[in-house]
């Protein structure tokens, strides 16, 4: 039977920061738009973002975006594009400007501008000692005041959401590959659709869940990297993923850069502010790379903290509590309900833990969708547009500052909303024909589960894959280890295929949405540890023991990876700025 089919001008797939940024400007422009999303729009793990979004607005400091694009491109270790990353910086200050006129409740100043703290790897005049105050910030917690502001805007502006609807597949035209649509379950009653559209655009987060602990929610599967995995598109530099220094030791949960911002450091069991040893100048605000390995050392090396000698501990409480509980209170609550420490008394314990995935779908700055094509590596896919973490544009390139993803949400967000109408004004209208066997890949996909009446269970195999990739493709990165992960993950890709649910209800079935997510997490997950193994040097978040130096004669170069065959291809950085001079890479020291 042919799935029910329902047609929009454009498709979001998630319901985050970038997606209602994008969402916001084409329900502007009064066109058709549906926003999917697995969870209540205002439960998107944006609404986890702590510390702040950066802006050069210099309220405090001195600061111009061309420091910020400094930073950006060293923080990235030159893997970041510089056109886009150029791009970027320049309009932070406009989008953040706009965000406060929507009524984004930033904090203040005493003169009534927005509050700023300084962040890891942000500094001022092109990486002097002295750090910028750059990160403007909602006390700790300004995902939380972002995703609000822009799900009021988009009501406003009559945008259509489609709450606890899961997109499943992309849908290409045979002709000329290009996208034209996508299905989705819809999980109240289980049944499937087509949604068509003139363009589909991916916002679905990251993929933090394929590790065993980690920052981020239970919804950050890389829903968007496995359709467009599926669908035969390359992912790019999927190997660097970011441990984020502080994660509540034994918990996980994040505890943001901006208590370090604030003024609270890092400490052995020694007592020592270790950090002094590794960044001299920027200390404990270097690149969240550089503190994770430093700490990563010190537990390595037997300076770590309690009876096991694994964590090393977050000092605050010399801020005072006026500023703990002003700036930092979701810190506190987190500490005392997660380490059982309150950091007005004492420190917290912190290991570092997953947190952002640098890679993704590739696209340009205008959120266009590139891949090879014959000796152009970066032709535009037509009707299809990626954002936010699920998307490699690529501004973070190897290592990302803390404060640029909030930033790159709503700049390319919006950069990608002014894509989409402009090309919906050169598209065919009505929309091109649906190809006859459009939706048969999910069907297959849900038929299988539907029918295997036994099998792998989906937590087993999930639970493998999570702890094979924290293993074997950590902080720092062994090769015997990672060519015995890479053969793990392809086992376990192998089992995944076998996977049954015993509940074949259709009504909220959960198992079912679950073993359609682990789908998604075996793509990103062999998509991670393939271009791990391959990359034979250390850069950003790729550590490798065997390759402690940066390459960059034969590793300047982002990486491809395509789910047939777990095949690899490269292609080159984007070294050259829009309008300024590229900033030549030089050996990266904080
Ligand atoms: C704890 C924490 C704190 C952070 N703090 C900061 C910070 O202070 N500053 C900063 O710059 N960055 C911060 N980050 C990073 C930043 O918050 C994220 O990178 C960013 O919010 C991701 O936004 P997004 O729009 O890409 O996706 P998300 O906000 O993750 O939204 C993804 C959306 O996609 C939907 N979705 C996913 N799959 C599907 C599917 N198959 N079908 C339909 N919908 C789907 C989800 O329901 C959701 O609506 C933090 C990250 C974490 C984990």
């Amino acid at each position: 039977m042919a799935l029910p089919v329902r047609r929009f001008d454009a498709i979001v797939v998630g319901a985050g920061g970038s997606g209602m940024r994008a969402s916001l400007e084409l329900a502007r422009a009064d066109l058709k738009v549906a926003v999917l999303s697995k969870v209540f729009p205002t439960r998107s793990h944006t609404v986890a973002a702590q510390g702040g979004i950066a802006a050069p607005l210099a309220n405090s400091t001195e600061d111009n975006w061309h420091w910020h694009m400094y930073d950006t491109v060293k923080g990235s270790d030159y893997l970041g594009d510089q056109d886009a990353i150029e791009y970027m910086c320049r309009r932070a200050n406009e989008v953040v400007v706009e965000l406060e006129h929507m009524g984004m409740p930033f904090d203040r100043l005493e003169s009534g501008k927005i509050y700023q703290r300084p962040f890891g790897g942000h500094t001022q005049n092109y990486g002097s000692a002295k750090m910028a105050m750059r990160s403007c910030a909602v006390a700790d917690r300004t995902g939380h005041a972002m995703l609000h502001t822009l799900y009021q805007q988009n009501v406003h502006a009559n945008t259509q959401f489609f709450v606890e609807w899961m997109a499943l597949d992309l849908v290409r035209d045979p002709q000329d590959g290009a996208v034209v649509g996508v299905t989705a379950l819809e999980m109240e009653t289980g049944e499937i659709y087509l949604l068509q559209a003139k363009a589909v655009v991916l916002a679905t987060g990251g993929s933090g869940r394929i590790f065993a602990a980690s920052t981020n929610a239970f919804i950050n599967t890389g829903d968007g990297l496995g359709m467009a995995a599926r669908a035969g598109l390359p992912l790019e530099d999927m190997e660097f993923y970011q441990f984020h220094p502080t994660g509540v030791y034994g918990a996980g949960v994040l505890i943001t850069e901006g208590v370090r911002g604030e003024g609270g450091y890092l400490l052995n069991k020694d007592g020592e502010r270790f950090m002094e040893r590794y960044a001299p100048n920027a200390k404990d605000l270097a690149s969240r790379d550089v503190v994770s390995r430093a700490m990563t050392t010190e537990i390595k090396e037997g300076r770590g903290c309690g009876p096991d000698k694994d964590h090393v501990l977050l000092k605050l409480d010399h801020l005072g509590p006026e500023v703990i509980n002003h700036r930092l209170p979701g810190i506190r609550e987190i500490s005392i309900k997660f380490a059982n420490a309150d950091p007005v008394r004492e420190p917290i314990p912190v290991v570092p833990t997953v947190h952002y995935q640098m890679g993704g779908v590739p696209t340009k700055y205008t959120g266009q969708v590139v891949v090879p094509e014959g000796s152009n590596m970066e032709t535009i896919l037509p009707g299809l547009y990626a954002i936010g973490e699920c998307a490699c544009v690529s501004v973070h390139g190897a290592n990302r500052l803390g404060t640029n993803s909030l930033l790159d949400l709503v700049v390319f967000g919006k950069a990608a909303g002014e894509q989409v109408i402009k090309d919906l004004r050169l598209a065919p209208s009505p929309h091109r024909a649906l190809p006859k066997d459009a939706g048969e890949l999910t069907r297959s996909r849900v038929a299988r589960l539907d029918s295997n009446a036994d099998g792998e269970r989906v937590v087993d195999v999930l639970g493998d894959l999570r702890r094979a990739m924290q293993a074997h493709c950590g902080v720092f990165r062994f090769p015997d280890d990672l060519q015995k992960g890479v053969e793990k993950v392809k086992e376990i890709a192998a089992r995944s295929l076998r996977t049954f649910i015993k509940d074949k209800s259709k009504t909220f079935n959960t198992a079912r949405v679950e073993a359609l997510e682990l789908d998604n997490l075996v793509e990103t997950a062999l998509a991670t540890i393939v271009s791990a193994e391959a990359r034979k040097e250390s850069r950003g978040a790729q550590a490798r023991d065997d390759f402690p130096e940066r390459d960059d004669k034969n590793w300047m170069k982002h990486t491809l990876w395509y789910r047939e065959g777990n095949r690899l291809a490269y292609k080159p950085v984007h070294l050259k700025p829009m309008t300024v001079e590229a900033f030549e890479p030089k050996k990266r020291t904080y």
